[in-house]
């Protein structure tokens, strides 16, 4: 079978988290969120590597901490100014053979082996690229620059919460970033939205939110404190 491989981003800054230093790093049950998703990552069936990056001046701590959790990664290398600057220092790092990448958060800890594997197994033809969602609960408003006014309700019908891990064929990409450079997206399925490929999405699970503000921390701890 082909070989795999998992990029996790974890080289932004977490400045909403108020720690002071990136959101990586923030423990949650005794354990760095990047340890978490490495946990997760290793149990599942369907990733054969994983390439960490972070912060350049970052990588030894990463090395260090992934070390004393007993964790193995094929690579630790340094991201970039940009989320999609990452993901493209992760994939130049990821081994040639790998032809399925998987790209993941690292402020998503509470990913699950099993959303792992269903995620990476949803990666068929006629599909370029897959990742979980989930519909939006929220009503939704359009408020204007001053963060005040609102313009008008937006219809959410439709509209999905889109997670991570996102998966693709390396050569897919490999090229959506090659070609849509120097461009930034919040995540890489846009990039091939834009591209024109088609994209589907899976059911996700709620407990793989992304930790962004100080009380996620929390819901984080008391989910992995109650094993659910
Ligand atoms: O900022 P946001 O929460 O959208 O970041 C999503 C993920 O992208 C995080 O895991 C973060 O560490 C990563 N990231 C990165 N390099 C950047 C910016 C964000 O790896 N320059």
């Amino acid at each position: 079978m082909a070989k795999t491989a998992a990029i996790v981003v974890a080289a932004g800054s977490g400045e909403r988290l108020g720690l002071g230093q990136p959101k990586a790093f923030a423990l949650v049950a005794g354990a760095p969120l990047l340890a978490h998703v490495v946990r997760a990552l290793n149990a599942a069936e369907t990733i054969d590597d994983i390439v960490v990056v972070v912060a350049e001046d970052r990588c030894e701590q990463a090395r260090a901490l992934l070390r004393r959790h007993g964790l193995v990664v094929g690579a630790v290398c340094p991201g970039g100014a940009t989320r999609a600057a990452s993901v493209r220092r992760g994939l130049e790092a990821t081994p040639r053979r790998s032809q399925v990448v998987a790209v993941h958060d690292a402020a998503r800890p509470l990913v699950s082996p099993a959303l792992i594997d269903r995620t990476m197994r949803a990666l068929v033809d006629p599909w370029a690229a897959v990742a979980p969602g989930l519909p939006l609960v929220d009503t939704l408003k359009l408020v204007d620059a001053s963060r005040e006014r609102v313009l008008r309700t937006v219809d959410r019908r439709g509209l999905w919460a889109v997670q991570t891990p996102q998966v693709f064929a390396r050569s897919t990409l490999q090229r959506v970033h090659a070609r849509l450079e120097p461009v930034d997206a919040t995540d890489d399925l846009s990039l091939v939205e834009r591209a024109g490929g088609r994209v589907r999405v899976i059911e996700g699970e709620r407990r793989n939110f992304k930790v962004t503000y100080p009380e996620d921390l929390v819901i984080a701890e008391a989910l992995l404190a109650r094993g659910s």
